[in-house]
């Protein structure tokens, strides 16, 4: 069960200051070294939390936590956490001013991509972060991890799932992990980033969304069975018939570069068009991480498009894979998935 910690900074009740609801979810920022190696420990962040002088001061929003539960490694999250994540932030969502989510990196770019769309109409900043280095080292990222994005959460220039890290703000369905050491982690390669952390916090107004209008809700995940291949030079795609059934609903190509699959005897195409036939949705994303996909712009990549597959163009596989699920839970018709699939819902493609 979760269950919320008031933990308000000094201050506490004064009009006009914000609130913040933390929604610890696990991952390296609040992990302690056991024989095990590093792993999420409750107390033991609640503890480094409350001796962190920054988070009591009076420039700080006030600020409560809620604790997932079990805390994970963010390598075990699914579906369900997600909806867990969503329903922590829909249930208080009139309580506070903006949410951090405290996150693993391995996966936050997913989670970031999979709550941009499940929290409808979201007008509020939901701030996702997390660290290389856990809070209880003493040289690490999580202070400054942490900080910033209260204050981001407590401003009012962001109405939108966003990711911070290492100093710059991402929107969450446009960031992949890209540094599996660097305490700069994140890159957000076909869309600006939103605010840089510098002496101040500088935002990018034109790129950030405006709030949405309509009343907020939240979307449930149905754990729906989707695939991603990614092609490589000699891919024997025969291998992959045995996956392409009525069951598999939807799936992420990744392709080389605009949207090109080799095109050898044994290719590719024969399963797409009987992905196709079965009612399988088929995106098409690239490999590269910067630039779009641009089917028919090569004639390896034509044949995709004939065979039914839809293009993904710049869009994140990370994104893809959780606006799948999301059309897929809101129980439209395949027509309806694929022309929504073929435009941006959440800013999250240039289509
Ligand atoms: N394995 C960790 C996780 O994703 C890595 C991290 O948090 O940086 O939960």
């Amino acid at each position: 069960m979760n269950t919320i910690h008031k933990i308000h900074a000094p201050g506490d009740g004064a009009s006009g200051k914000r609130r913040i609801l933390v929604v610890n979810t696990g991952g390296t920022i609040g992990m302690v070294n056991t024989a095990a190696g590093y792993a999420p420990h409750r107390e033991a962040f609640h503890r480094l939390l409350m001796q962190m002088p920054e988070l009591q001061s009076d420039a700080m929003p006030l600020w409560d936590i809620v604790d997932m539960d079990p805390l994970l490694d963010s390598s075990n999250m699914t579906v369900l956490e997600w909806n867990a994540i969503g329903e922590v932030i829909s249930l208080h969502y009139g309580e506070y001013d903006g949410f951090v989510v405290l996150h693993g990196t391995d996966t936050m770019a997913y989670t970031a991509s999979a709550l941009s769309f499940t929290l409808r109409n979201n007008a509020k900043p939901v701030i996702l972060t997390g660290s290389q280095i856990p809070l209880c080292e003493i040289r690490n990222d999580a202070r400054d991890n942490l900080i910033t994005a209260l204050m981001i959460a407590a401003g009012d220039q962001v109405h939108e799932v966003c990711l911070y890290f290492g100093g710059r703000l991402l929107r969450g369905n446009r960031a992949i992990k890209y540094s599996a050491d660097d305490l700069i982690a994140f890159e957000s390669p076909n869309y600006p980033v939103l605010a840089e952390a510098g002496i101040a916090i500088r935002y990018n107004d034109a790129a950030l969304l405006r709030p949405a209008r309509g009343s907020f809700s939240l979307q449930p995940l149905k754990n729906v069975p989707i695939g991603v291949i990614k092609v490589f030079p000699g891919i024997q795609f025969n291998l992959f018939d045995s996956i392409m059934t009525e069951r598999l609903r939807g799936i992420v190509i990744e392709t080389f570069g605009a949207g090109n699959i080799p095109a050898h005897a044994d290719s590719l195409l024969p399963i797409i068009r009987k992905a196709s036939d079965n009612g399988t949705i088929i995106i098409v994303c690239s490999q590269c991480p910067h630039g779009t996909v641009s089917l028919g712009a090569y004639e390896t990549s034509s044949a995709l498009k004939n065979a039914g597959a839809i293009s993904g163009y710049d869009i994140t596989t990370e994104a893809a894979v959780a606006k799948l699920y999301y059309l897929f839970s809101r129980g439209l018709s395949k027509r309806e998935i694929r022309a929504r699939m073929e435009k941006s819902l959440r800013g999250e493609m240039t289509s």
